[in-house]
């Protein structure tokens, strides 16, 4: 599947970029691509090397270090016009090695399972107390504080299965990830554990980031498996009076040198014109980040390799960047943005990908009525 996703995008690349030949030079072209991707392909390899070899890369981490060496290292072996490094600075904030929760009661003691969420602050010991629930972000915010106050807040919204792109679903929730922890401290709790944001119920909890503001109290926060969500709701209906038992020792560090990895095949008409392309090399510390945004990166790459070796000249820079830290920060993104503006870069276009490596759907776009139109000619070369 991801050998079509990636043929897809360098097709995309290459209709971005070669209009001026006709129609029929454009299909055969277009061909080779197609097979160069479908028959020599490097994309797997890659990508089974990036998430097995490196694994785990979260922003700041040995991993994430090991993560810019490796892709520096693969993009030098294609043999492109540049391959470089940004510097960036990223936060550092590490899990720790305890993540325990529990719920108790008149004859309960259930074992709960948690993840924290990225950026927590850690319990010093364990932290007891009532726990309340709330279905939503807005209901929290509506609830009266004596009722909140010295608790736990269980957020337990659930994703919206009637979308059928899951990622609407997951926009709507996304917000009690990342807001929870102000909005119930708000109200005066003391900790706060969301509902994993995904669809199955199954024993897995997602974590992702989440954020403190100034001037409001830090409390603990993280992501409790659907199961237990589903269990815990039911006891509460039951038992107003359960203790949940949160224990983190997650650790914030200072901020930390890190790097966007770059590489080039410079324009041979216009090479401060830029079409940038790519995604983000970091990922999540409790997976190997294959579809985020492992996927994002190596089909990238693999769109500049296959240009490459067809031995395309393109008449504007093309530049896919491996980013880092979009999951905790995206200060790879912000600090690309500014730098491309420090260096007078002109941005004709750009393509993220950071959707996973499933067959292809299509392409969202953002620009003007004209930009959109002039993309959607196209079509028929699909
Ligand atoms: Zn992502």
């Amino acid at each position: 599947m991801k050998k079509l996703f990636t043929t897809k995008l360098v097709a995309a690349l290459f209709c971005s970029l070669a209009l001026s030949l006709n129609a029929q030079n454009d299909s055969l072209f277009l061909r080779q691509i197609h097979d160069e991707a479908l028959v020599r392909g490097e994309a797997h390899e890659n990508l089974r090397s990036l998430c097995k070899d490196v694994g785990a890369r979260l922003s700041g981490s040995a991993a994430a270090t090991m993560a810019v060496e490796w892709s520096e290292n693969l993009m030098n072996t294609y043999g492109f016009d540049k391959v470089y490094k940004e510097e960036i600075m990223v936060p550092h904030w590490e899990r720790g090695t305890v993540e325990k929760a529990w719920v108790k009661g008149k004859n309960i003691f259930q074992k709960m399972t948690i993840l924290a969420l990225g950026g927590s602050i850690a319990t010093n010991g364990p932290l007891e107390a009532k726990m309340i629930e709330f279905k939503s972000l807005e209901a929290l915010q509506k609830a009266n504080k004596k009722d909140v106050a010295g608790k736990i807040v269980f957020l337990n919204q659930e994703m919206d299965q009637a979308f059928i792109q899951t990622f609407k679903a997951y926009g709507v929730c996304g917000a009690i990830r990342h807001d929870g922890a102000v909005e119930a401290a708000k109200q005066g709790a003391i900790g706060i554990v969301i509902r994993s944001l995904s669809i199955p119920i199954d024993d897995f909890p997602h974590t992702g980031s989440m954020h403190y503001e100034d001037g409001v109290e830090k409390i603990p926060a993280a992501a409790l498996s659907t199961t237990d969500c589903e269990w815990l709701a039911e006891e509460l209906t039951k038992n107003k009076d359960l203790s949940f038992v949160l224990e983190l020792n997650c650790v914030n560090y200072p901020p930390i040198k890190s790097y966007n990895i770059i590489a080039e095949m410079t324009g041979t008409e216009k090479p401060k014109e830029i079409i940038t392309f790519g995604g983000h090399i970091d990922s999540w510390d409790a997976g190997e980040g294959a579809h985020d945004d492992g996927a994002g990166v190596i089909h990238s790459l693999e769109a500049l390799r296959i240009l490459k070796t067809l031995n395309y000249k393109p008449k504007h820079t093309l530049r896919c960047v491996f980013f880092m830290n979009e999951e905790n920060g995206n200060m790879g993104g912000k600090t690309y943005a500014e730098w491309t503006k420090e260096r007078g870069d002109l941005q004709i276009a750009a393509i993220e990908s950071d959707r996973g490596g499933f067959s292809p759907r299509g392409f969202d776009v953002d620009g003007t009525d004209e930009q959109v139109a002039f993309l959607k000619g196209f079509a028929p070369l699909f």
